[in-house]
């Protein structure tokens, strides 16, 4: 993906009508308008989402406020938040059926999994210095490596390493190189960043970046969330998240939630042979990858859909395929299995990939 195709600027040629319900400022009507297409709830292709109703009510559906598809006060409050200036949906997501998922994978992934950062520059209006900035950094980049297989190393200091480290932390305001969506002064978007395998995360310059204090914007809470994005995740639709594009202030306790946990462990962590993105017909019906049922949701995505019909074809329903109902066998024993059924264990994925007979989970093909 081109960092353009990611953050750019993309003039519409939208059909709006006037909303029921519609502010009657015609400055926030116009905000909200905006946001809509910055975000891409209002999306920058043809055959995308070009309906304002649907484009709130997405937007509702992500904030979790009332989906009332009219640029409500509470709406227009929920737009007026600090937050990521990462798009909410991809370009093609919108054009589909406005549903929005927990959280949400790029499809993009780093090849390795030992990464390195350094720091371009650091926040310059800021009450911290450049020690402290990086103590947080190197705090918010620990508690990812201690959910998922990666791991971090600040080379800041090590001249020939920083040229090439995978990743980049810098703070620009306003209008930088080489984003077309500029950042906006204070408020308004914090930072943002790109997915794999990118590496690039920028901050808003003109913020106060702060720690421990709610005054300001605290920088753990900011690059907790971006760093995130260089993994490879979305926005997620659960306002608790961290992965939530709404700026959460200082919480002495934050920390990644199970919604970071699962969506980095779906892109990093496989099992068997099957890669993501593979096509091929999976040979026998069994789970392959530890959280099946977690990700039940995503086997029909544009991304994700053969990655997970080739790891999770028994919790895709589409196990007639090539092993057919021949493969449909108990791993464990009888009597394990019928245990486990009459506990009602069937509804988990390691019970329906070792008992498949038994909870019945080959009859789809
Ligand atoms: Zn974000
Ligand atoms: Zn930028």
């Amino acid at each position: 993906m081109e960092r353009k195709q990611l953050l750019g600027l993309v003039l519409l040629a939208t059909c709006l009508q006037t909303p029921t319900g519609a502010p009657r400022d015609e400055n926030e009507k116009n905000f909200a308008l905006k946001f809509l297409k910055q975000y891409h709830y209002l999306s920058p292709l043809k055959d995308g989402n070009h309906n304002l109703k649907d484009a709130v009510r997405m937007f509702q559906q992500q904030s979790e406020i009332p989906e009332t598809g009219h640029l409500d006060a509470a709406t227009i409050k929920e737009m007026h938040k600090p937050r990521c200036g990462v798009p909410d949906l991809e370009e093609e997501e919108n054009s589909e059926s406005g549903r929005v998922k927990r959280f949400s994978v790029s499809g993009d992934k780093w090849k390795k999994r030992n990464l390195t950062y350094s720091f371009h520059n650091y926040a310059s209006n800021g009450v911290l210095n450049s020690t402290q900035q990086r103590k947080i950094v190197r705090e918010a980049f620990t508690r990812w490596g201690e959910i998922g297989p990666l791991s971090f190393e600040d080379v800041t200091d090590n001249a020939s390493l920083s040229n090439s480290s995978d990743i980049t932390l810098s703070f620009f305001a306003g209008h930088h190189s080489p984003c077309s969506h500029g950042f906006d002064g204070v408020n308004g978007v914090l930072a943002h960043a790109f997915f794999p395998e990118f590496g690039d995360v920028h901050f808003d310059d003109d913020e106060t970046f702060t720690d421990g204090v709610s005054t300001g914007k605290n920088l753990f809470s900011v690059a907790l969330h971006e760093i995130g994005h260089l993994l490879g995740l979305k926005h997620s639709a659960k306002s608790d998240a961290i992965m939530h594009a709404t700026y959460k202030p200082y919480n002495p306790n934050m920390n990644l939630t199970d919604d970071e946990r699962l969506g980095i462990n779906f892109i990093y962590v496989t099992s068997g042979n099957a890669a993501p993105n593979t096509t091929s017909e999976p040979s026998s019906c069994i789970n392959t990858h530890p959280s099946c049922n977690d990700y039940a949701d995503y086997c029909e995505d544009a991304n994700l859909g053969s990655a997970m019909r080739n790891n999770c074809p028994v919790t895709c329903g589409i196990c007639g395929g090539q092993g057919g109902d021949s493969s449909c066998e108990d791993i464990m024993t009888e009597s394990a299995c019928s245990y486990y059924q009459q506990i009602g264990y069937c509804i988990y994925s390691f019970t329906q990939t070792l008992c498949q007979k038994t909870c019945n989970v080959c009859s789809a093909g």
